[in-house]
Formats: C-alpha cells, sequence, structure tokens
C-alpha cells in the first residue's frame, strides 16, 4: 500500500529530487495532458530536468497544447535514472504502460480517482479535486513557481476538460476559483473552448455513423453507442461522442463501447447514480463514481452483452 503523504510533502518530494520522470496516464484527455505539462515547465523554471512522457500515441486533436513536442516516448529496453517518477492522473499502475520498467526511482502519484489502488511509494490523492490540474494548481503556487501564461492555459485545460466545463457534480467553488484565477494569468476561456470543441469533418462523420447504434436497454435507463472496429481511427477523438446518450431523457448510465482491436473493447461509462467506478474497478479499470471506464479482452458484441448484464444487475440492487 502507498503512504499517503499531504501536500507539503509532495512540494518536498519535488523539491529533493533533481532529475525527474513525470508520466500520464495511456488514452489520455485533456487532464492527463495539462497537468503533466505544467507540472514539468514549472520544475524546469526551477532548475530541474525533467523527462515528460506517455506510453502512447498523442492524438494530434491535441496539437494546440504547449509544449505538445516535449513528450517523449520509451522504447521497451530504455532504462533511464530518475530521482523519482512523477505519475499522474492514473489510478492504477498499468495506466503507465512499460514506463514502470524503463524508469528506476520511487513512484510518486499525484491523482484524484475514488478508485486509486495505492500503488505507489508516495500518493497524494485528493478525492474532492475535480482534476488533477487542480492539485497541480496548488503544486505550483507552494513551489512559489510563477505560473506562466503557458502553464495556465494546460491548468485550466486540464480543469474544464474533467469537470465538463464546469457541469459536472465534481465542480467545486475552489475549482471556479481557481479557474478564475488562471483567467487574470491570461487564459482565454473562448480560445480554450474553440480548441476543445473543434471536430474535423472526419470526426462528424464518425459520429453520425455511431449514433445510428444507439441503442437502449432496461426500459430506457441505460443508453449505449458503439464504435466497430470497422470505423476505428485512433486518431479522432471520440471522447464527447458519450455526451449524447448520456443527455437523454430517462438515461441514468450511458455506455460507449469502442471496438480497438479484434478482441479489444474499450468501454466508458457515465451515470447520475451508480457508482461506475466499482464496475470498472472489478474489470480492471477505474475512474470517478460517475465516470470511469475499462478494457475488455473481448469482441465488440461480447464486451456488450456482459456489460449491459452487469449493469442491469447492479442497477437493480440500488
Ligand atoms: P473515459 O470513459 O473518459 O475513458 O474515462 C473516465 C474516467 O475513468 C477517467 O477519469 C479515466 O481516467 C478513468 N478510466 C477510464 N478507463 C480506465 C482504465 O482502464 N483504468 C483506470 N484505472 N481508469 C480508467
Ligand atoms: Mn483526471
Amino acid at each position: 500500500m502507498s503512504k499517503a503523504v499531504t501536500l507539503q510533502k509532495t512540494v518536498s518530494l519535488l523539491e529533493d529530487a533533481d532529475r525527474l520522470v513525470i508520466v500520464t496516464h495511456v488514452n489520455p484527455d485533456g487532464d492527463a495532458i495539462g497537468s503533466a505539462l505544467a507540472l514539468a515547465e514549472a520544475l524546469r523554471v526551477k532548475g530541474k530536468m525533467v523527462i515528460v512522457t506517455i506510453d502512447d500515441e498523442i492524438s494530434s486533436f491535441y496539437k494546440f497544447m504547449p509544449g505538445i513536442d516535449t513528450f517523449v516516448r520509451f522504447s521497451a529496453d530504455e532504462q533511464v535514472e530518475a530521482d523519482l517518477l512523477v505519475v499522474m492522473d492514473a489510478s492504477s499502475l498499468d495506466r503507465i504502460g512499460k514506463v514502470v520498467n524503463c524508469v528506476r526511482a520511487p513512484i510518486l502519484n499525484i491523482d484524484h480517482h475514488v478508485s486509486n489502488t495505492g500503488y505507489a511509494d508516495y500518493l497524494y490523492l485528493d478525492v474532492m479535486a475535480c482534476a488533477t490540474g487542480e492539485i497541480v494548481y496548488e503544486l505550483l503556487r507552494e513551489l512559489s513557481v510563477t505560473i506562466s501564461k503557458d502553464m495556465a492555459f494546460c491548468l485550466y485545460v486540464a480543469i474544464v476538460t474533467d469537470c465538463g466545463y464546469f457541469k459536472y457534480s465534481n465542480t467545486t467553488p475552489k475549482c471556479l476559483n481557481y479557474a478564475a484565477e488562471l483567467l487574470s494569468i491570461g487564459v482565454q476561456p473562448d480560445v480554450v473552448s474553440d480548441f476543445l470543441e473543434m471536430k474535423s469533418r472526419n470526426d462528424v462523420n464518425l459520429l453520425s455513423k455511431v449514433l445510428e447504434t444507439l441503442d437502449f436497454h432496461h426500459n430506457g435507463r441505460i443508453a449505449s453507442i458503439m464504435i466497430s472496429l470497422e470505423n476505428y481511427d485512433a486518431d479522432i477523438a471520440t471522447d464527447s461522442f458519450i455526451h449524447y446518450p448520456r443527455y437523454i431523457e430517462g438515461v441514468e448510465v450511458a455506455v460507449m463501447f469502442k471496438a480497438v482491436d479484434a478482441e479489444v473493447t474499450r468501454v466508458s461509462m457515465r451515470s447520475r447514480l451508480l457508482d461506475v467506478s466499482r464496475v470498472a474497478l472489478s474489470y480492471g479499470g477505474g475512474g470517478h463514481k460517475r465516470a470511469a471506464g475499462f478494457t475488455l479482452q473481448a469482441e465488440l458484441a461480447v464486451a456488450k452483452e456482459q456489460t449491459l448484464k452487469r449493469l442491469t444487475e447492479e442497477m437493480d440492487l440500488l
């Protein structure tokens, strides 16, 4: 089990390290990328040697993020000496892929997922934080780093990604105050939302095909959509697709099934009441009470049947 640490202790662990590797989770989103880039930049300003990495392709969708070109990808046999491996926004170790085998250093995990498995040497976990970016904002203030416009931009992207532009239940007075402070540093909210909301024609074409798969179960309490292997394109950002089943009257749980290989299906869930993080955790995934995901080693139709059966059972227990 991890040693739980305070924000102050987290700051001293970061201050005491000279060479740091920062890693965030595969299939990265705006919080993963934004919080990793902001912390990396701040530690570089403090004179530290920082490598920032993800064991995955980063969708070209995120090319607008300042510093996105600084992400490196380790080869399988690479060995990196560091004083600290900082794992951001990842609730289980499998989320950082092979990076765990490439870096010899104690692990500090900075996270906000209720499903955190306690795998790190040191864990700073704030489940009330709307995003890991919110925690990084607090860390930067404690580290006495002047927050640059680029850092502020990254942190704002992180926060609005995870709280859905202050719509979700994880929106708090604190996260709104921090967002306001980031705006006063110079973040332009319209510029951020134009980047995050922008869709290519291919994105919208895929969305139209995916909406045709909309399906209702359990008397309309569950809605699902599917992305077939034929339609799967790793470079199309599909994170927003789940909003469509989620915001349909009567729907309590929305699920998106994405075939990423013949026998591999990614499952994303959004819920109003059911704690979907527990469902995800039982399948080796994780997340938050109302937004969670996992990967099944099963073909799309099988994964769909199995997941819907399980969700129906869980909802009947409520
Ligand atoms: P999404 O459905 O957008 O992929 O993920 C929703 C939330 O669940 C995010 O906070 C994400 O980090 C978490 N999550 C999604 N898939 C997994 C997974 O396979 N493992 C873990 N540990 N967390 C996941
Ligand atoms: Mn997050």
